[in-house]
């Protein structure tokens, strides 16, 4: 059976909604790959260094027969060659941006792919609408549900479910 993988979308430049259903339609499209949940979209304060406009935020859930470089690499074909992203800013405005948070239980460190997603932990813009799909799935590494993850984050950025 493969395992469940769940990817976070978040647009902050353009028509974001457009954007995040434009997106979920490749992702559908991606081969040997099958979504299998959706949340529902928020609208979210930036957080990091860079002032910018709100993102739209959403989380789905896959079923998928490519590796997890493989999927990255159809990830960032999609933020490139559909969205026109540049990368010049870290952190700064996108037009999409996908990030692999979970691929079943598997930890990798390598120098392009970080599993389970570094820094998920800290976000309530992914940790919301992933609680909505994915409540008590447990963190491969920190062993504590999504929902645990959650309650011992401070509620400092409005995360509004749209
Ligand atoms: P961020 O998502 O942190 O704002 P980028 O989208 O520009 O930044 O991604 C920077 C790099 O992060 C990508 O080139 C990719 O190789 C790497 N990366 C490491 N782990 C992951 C992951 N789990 N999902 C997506 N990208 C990842
Ligand atoms: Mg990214």
């Amino acid at each position: 059976m493969e395992p469940d993988v769940f990817i976070a979308l978040g647009s902050n430049q353009g028509d974001r909604e457009l954007n995040l259903l434009r997106a979920v339609a490749e992702i559908g499209k991606i081969p040997g790959s099958r979504i299998t949940a959706m949340s529902g979209f928020y609208d979210t304060d930036p957080v990091g260094p860079v002032p910018q406009e709100n993102f739209l935020n959403a989380v789905l859930r896959l079923e998928t027969a490519l590796s997890p470089l493989q999927l990255l690499g159809e990830l960032q074909r999609i933020e490139t060659a559909v969205f026109h992203r540049n990368r010049t800013v870290r952190w700064g405005p996108r037009p999409m941006d996908l990030d692999i948070l979970f691929y079943g239980n598997l930890v990798v460190t390598d120098e392009n792919l970080a599993l389970p997603h570094p820094r998920l932990q800290e976000r309530r813009f992914v940790l919301v609408p992933l609680a909505e799909i994915a409540p008590d799935f447990d963190h491969p590494l920190l062993h504590k549900s999504v929902t645990a993850l959650l309650a011992s984050l401070p509620a400092t950025e409005r995360v509004t479910k749209i």
